[in-house]
């Protein structure tokens, strides 16, 4: 086992475009660890309700996720809902119903506290950052974070972010987090404040990777059938992560990291396929490299 990942495990109901779901399994901590466990072994850390079915469970187990840190509380598993917008580019919450993950306090068990990478799923920046104390000898730290916590716990959040590797966010939070609306500025501004590379996760526009040695700049892949784009920010981190994981040392390798942008835009392009995390149940490794491939033959020049 080498990473360990930490966040929501969710019920998501979900209407776009392309139909609506009113119930499947969501969740930051689900679909990054399902994008991840193509190029590594995964370990989660989590909180479901009693509600929690037992084929949700036997997907992350059947693609051989360690659900020894997933809790079982009683009560019910977090539920969120949202809508999108015709061009899928805008998501309106419609409910957040945090029920058992509300007294969420991730707790490690033994064997996850020596694997050498952790992923910090959107959660509370105390909590990211307990998490992080309990690992003893994790040799890279990645995180994502959200609008609510730059705004609402900005100095517990740069506390956090301090101690991190690689950070994840999408645009709009980057300039906020920053002060800076232009991207370049606003990056300089977060390198700053701790992280060695920043990933700047720009929807159907790509991602842009901000290190020392510069910045490396992905498009996003042209799907021919968007049907639903939640979770792609977390499968994108998944694939991101996992690749380094599964690489071992790559860390500071400028052209790995590059690789896992790549293999992040691929995972969060197949996540938007079908709804929820269905592309999953039938996705496989030669599907991803072949849609690697088709990225260096298409920025190729
Ligand atoms: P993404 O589309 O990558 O932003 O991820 C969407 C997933 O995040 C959904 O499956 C939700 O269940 C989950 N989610 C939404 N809001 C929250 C929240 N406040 N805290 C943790 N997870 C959330």
């Amino acid at each position: 086992m080498s990473l360990v990942v930490v966040g929501s495990v969710a019920y998501d109901g979900v209407e776009t475009p392309a139909g609506s779901v009113e119930r499947m399994l969501g969740g930051a901590c689900t679909y990054i660890s399902l994008a991840a466990s193509f190029f590594t072994e995964v370990a989660i850390v989590g909180v479901v309700g009693d509600d929690f079915r037992s084929e949700d469970a036997q997907l992350l187990a059947g693609r051989g996720i360690d659900l020894a840190g997933l809790e079982h509380a009683p009560g019910k598993t977090f539920f969120y809902s949202c809508t999108y917008s015709a061009d899928m580019n805008e998501r309106t919450t419609l409910r957040t119903d945090l029920n058992v993950f509300a007294d969420f306090e991730p707790k490690l068990p033994e064997h996850y506290r020596r694997q050498p990478y952790l992923f910090l799923g959107n959660i509370q920046p105390a909590l990211q950052r307990s998490v992080r104390a309990q690992m003893t000898a994790v040799r890279a730290v990645g995180g994502d974070t959200m609008n609510y916590w730059i705004r609402e716990t900005r100095e517990e959040l740069l506390a956090t972010i301090k101690e991190w590797d690689f950070l994840l966010i999408n645009d709009s939070e980057a300039r906020q987090l920053s002060g800076h609306s232009d991207l370049r500025r606003a990056a300089a501004a977060i390198l700053e404040m701790g992280p060695r590379t920043l990933i700047v996760k720009r929807g159907e526009h790509g991602a842009v990777l901000f290190g020392p040695q510069g910045h490396f700049t992905a498009p996003g892949y042209l799907l021919e059938h968007l049907v639903d784009p939640t979770g792609a920010g977390d499968c994108f981190a998944g694939g991101f992560f996992g690749y380094l994981a599964g690489r071992r040392e790559a860390v500071e390798d400028p052209r790995e990291l590059r690789r896992a942008v790549i293999y992040g835009s691929v995972m969060g392009s197949f996540c938007c396929e079908q709804f929820g995390v269905d592309r999953f149940r039938t996705l496989t490794r030669a599907e991803i490299d072949g849609r690697f491939q088709e990225f260096r033959e298409f920025t190729g020049f």
